[in-house]
């Protein structure tokens, strides 16, 4: 096993730049799920993703919409696991305007459910420290793992 992937971001931004980092290294049929409380940053970081891949349309919470489609190069799949009640494969059902195949998929509460989509996938991990201190872990699954060192640290 590689070494685990592990830092603070203390500030937005820092989150934002880190999701870029992310972002960049994003290719199609990839699939990433946040992991953490509300408020941990998810969407925050998701925004900064948005931004590396070069897709376009304003990040938001999907709380209400499920999943929202980001068209671009590589178009961006923003999901709500936990209102699609943990089961991403319901994800084939909603019609969305885009092939999964071809798109970077990041869940929001999608710990747990991503073996119904696969079992290749990279969980990011934030969690809430003092004020705006967020650590973030790395953990990659499947062929993420081989992927280990072209992960941003920052
Ligand atoms: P989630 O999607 O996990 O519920 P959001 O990204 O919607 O979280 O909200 C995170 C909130 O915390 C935002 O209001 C953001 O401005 C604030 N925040 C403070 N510090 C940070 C940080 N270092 N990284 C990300 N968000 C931060
Ligand atoms: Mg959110």
């Amino acid at each position: 096993m590689a070494e685990p992937v592990n830092f603070e971001c203390t500030t937005p931004e820092d989150t934002i730049a880190f999701g870029r980092s992310l972002g960049r290294e994003l290719r199609a049929g990839d699939l990433v799920l946040l992991a953490g409380p509300l408020g941990a940053g998810k969407t925050t970081l998701t925004r900064g993703i948005a931004e590396g891949l070069g897709v376009s349309g304003r990040v938001s919470s999907p709380t209400f919409v499920l999943a929202r489609v980001h068209p671009g190069p590589v178009p961006l799949v923003h999901v709500d696991a936990y209102r699609l009640g943990g089961d991403l494969a319901q994800l084939d059902d909603l019609d969305l305007d885009t092939d999964l195949e071809a798109s970077a998929v990041v869940v929001e509460w999608g710990e747990g459910s991503a073996d119904r989509l696969s079992a290749d996938h990279l969980v990011v991990r934030l969690s809430r420290e003092e004020d705006d201190v967020r650590r973030i872990a790395l953990e990659p699954h499947g062929n993420w793992t081989t992927r280990t060192p072209l992960l941003p640290t920052r």
